[in-house]
């Protein structure tokens, strides 16, 4: 049987991961400040600890695992990390949890470790045309990522990369465009742009309006979790250690999904275009790598991840009132 250790099993992907690794037959363990919100954990044993703190992650390094995921971070949508009000606590948090994380790797001779990185480490000035942003992995530098959640998340690429080629640790990183789907966060301030419109348009009565922070030209795509878990196991199978992206190539303006969820709802719904934390202006996985090392490309359509992400909140919505 595998082995394999799961970083951050309480949070969205992690969870998800999990669940699937069990399908897979692993032994998993989880790893997680909290356990996971919405569904027990289907990890064989979870610990619930601090992955900063040096001793916690000793200890949870108690034997030579097959695989780690490292999906632990300070994380959250447009509200959490493109104010500034977080940043001080997003690059020390991360950096923290991936300085321990990747030394106890080659202490402990881990087999395999997969790092999660993210779609925010693009330089800014690429992203700046919402119908032709770049994303190819090659455009990463000359670096510029419009937020330090993108800084710490570049660091921290660079940190595995060093560690393979001086330590020879086996890594792989793949850089994530918006996850999105059931039992991820939907309120509290850190939810991202699918639900937290899942969440508004669920909320109101019919014939009235919700609020979208920008001008609602802003674009984007989103990746429906199911793809996400399938591209990290596809990932580590093969021989290829990245960085490369994980994500959609179905760019939609923030406007336009909120359009898309309206109709879901069966609702009549105005759009009040706000000013907001937004991030950039454009912003599209480019699959081109993915495709030719993996090959791997997303099957599901945003409509039908949306459909099951519109109808999950709708439900969690009614089990709070
Ligand atoms: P999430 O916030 O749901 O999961 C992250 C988990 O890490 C949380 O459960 C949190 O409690 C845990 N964590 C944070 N600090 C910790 C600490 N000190 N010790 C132990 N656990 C800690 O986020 P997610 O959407 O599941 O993202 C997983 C990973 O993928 C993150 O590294 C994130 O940066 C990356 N990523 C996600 C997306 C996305 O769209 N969801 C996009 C790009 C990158």
């Amino acid at each position: 049987m595998k082995t394999a250790l799961v970083l951050g099993a309480g949070g969205f992907i992690g969870s998800h991961l999990v669940k699937h690794l069990k399908q897979e037959n692993y032994f998993v363990k989880g790893v997680d400040l909290k356990f996971p919100e919405f569904s027990e954990t289907s990890a064989d044993e979870f610990v619930v600890g601090d992955l900063r703190n040096q001793n916690f992650c000793a200890q949870v390094f108690d034997k030579s695992y097959d695989e780690v995921y490292q999906l632990a971070a300070d994380m959250g949508g447009a509200g959490y990390i493109f104010t500034g009000d977080n940043d001080a606590d997003v690059m020390y948090n991360s950096s923290l949890i991936n300085l321990n994380v990747v030394n106890l790797c080659v202490q402990k001779k881990i087999g395999k470790v997969f790092y999660s990185s993210s779609a925010c480490i693009y330089p800014a000035h690429n992203q700046q045309d919402p119908d032709n942003p770049k994303c190819s992995e090659e455009s990463a530098y000359p670096a510029n990522p419009d937020s330090e959640y993108g800084w710490e998340k570049l660091f921290s690429e660079r940190l595995y990369l060093n560690y393979a080629r001086n330590y020879k640790l086996n890594v792989r990183v793949a850089r994530f465009h918006n996850i999105f789907g059931p039992e991820g966060t939907w309120h509290g301030g850190k939810e991202k742009a699918p639900a937290a419109l899942c969440r508004k348009i669920a909320e109101v009565q019919d014939n009235s309006s919700i609020e979208v922070w920008g001008d609602g030209k802003q674009t984007r795509s989103f990746l429906f979790i199911d793809e996400c878990v399938r591209g990290i196991r596809r990932m580590m199978e093969s021989d290829f250690e990245g960085p490369v992206n994980i994500g959609s190539e179905e760019m939609i303006s923030v406007n336009d999904l909120a359009n898309m969820i309206i109709e879901i709802s069966g609702k009549r719904v105005a759009i009040k275009n706000i000013p907001g934390p937004t991030g950039v202006r454009g912003r599209n996985s480019d699959n081109h790598l993915i495709a030719e090392k993996l090959g791997w490309s997303p099957n599901y359509s945003l409509r039908s991840g949306i459909e099951q992400t519109y109808h999950w909140i709708q439900s969690e919505i009614k089990k709070v009132h």
